[in-house]
């Protein structure tokens, strides 16, 4: 498989707090790749560093074999990289259809077209247009975020920040289902996850970041099968 995403090296400061150090990772087109790790491991700073957004002060991101590391995250977005943050932020004060219109871009008829694309691809949200988001439950919520980073441009790499948090076993699995569907569809996601379970359940390949540097790598269901590891680095018994 090519390579699509390749972060070589890269170290991250909020400020003087040094965060990332020397973090490599490499998501192939195609796979789901899991970052798994401690509250406070450094995950969410990785995807923010992949989108710009806390840009790497040293090393090199590359999408597609093209540097993207000094990139706006706007122009991130343009090179089919899409985030969907923790929190699931959307406007519960605004309804489906206002939570993807500000998600969209480019003129009336551009808008629209994108709009309507995505609500070919999730139907629930299409029927559910003029509900306000805050009155959902947490698994359409997640649906939603989902939908919003995927309007616009193609989306070729999925950045998806914890979409288990803070849901039922059951809807878990309802998120599990969409993140493979979209994967069946062509997306490469990179999954991040304190969740282990369910990622490593989800995942091609794996890596576990600990205080801000990568000590694990291996395929996803050979971490999973290995309780020592899995206790070491996660905490899971
Ligand atoms: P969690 O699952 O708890 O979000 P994480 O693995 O995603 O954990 P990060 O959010 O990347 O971890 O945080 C890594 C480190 O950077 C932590 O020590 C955190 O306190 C620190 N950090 C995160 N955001 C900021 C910020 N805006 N300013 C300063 N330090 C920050």
């Amino acid at each position: 498989m090519s390579e699509l995403l390749s972060v070589d090296g890269i170290d991250t400061y909020y400020g003087e707090s040094h965060v990332l150090f020397d973090v490599s990772l490499s998501v192939d087109a195609g796979e789901v790749v899991a970052l798994v790790g401690r509250n406070g491991a450094g995950k969410t700073t990785t995807l923010r560093s992949v989108m710009c957004l806390t840009p790497a002060a040293e090393g090199t991101i590359e999408m597609d074999g093209e540097e993207i590391q000094d990139l706006d995250p706007h122009d991130v977005r343009q090179r089919g990289i899409s985030w969907v943050p923790e929190e699931r932020r959307v406007f519960g004060g605004l309804t489906v259809a206002e939570n993807l219109r500000l998600a969209a871009r480019g003129g009336e008829e551009d808008r629209t077209t994108q709009i309507e694309r995505v609500y070919e691809r999730f139907p629930r949200l299409d029927e559910r247009r003029d509900q306000h988001a805050g009155t959902m439950s947490g698994g359409e919520q997640q649906m939603l975020a989902i939908a919003r980073a995927l309007v616009g441009p193609e989306t070729d790499l999925l950045l998806l920040d914890e979409p288990s948090e803070g849901l039922a076993p059951q809807i878990v699995e309802d998120v599990a289902d969409i993140i493979r569907e979209l994967n069946d569809e062509g997306v490469t996601v990179l999954l991040v996850e304190q969740n282990a379970e369910m990622a490593l359940g989800l995942a091609d390949r794996a890596y576990v970041i600990e205080t801000g540097e990568v000590v694990h790598e291996s395929p996803a269901t050979e971490l999973l099968n290995d309780r020592e590891a899995m206790e070491t680095y996660l905490g899971v018994k």
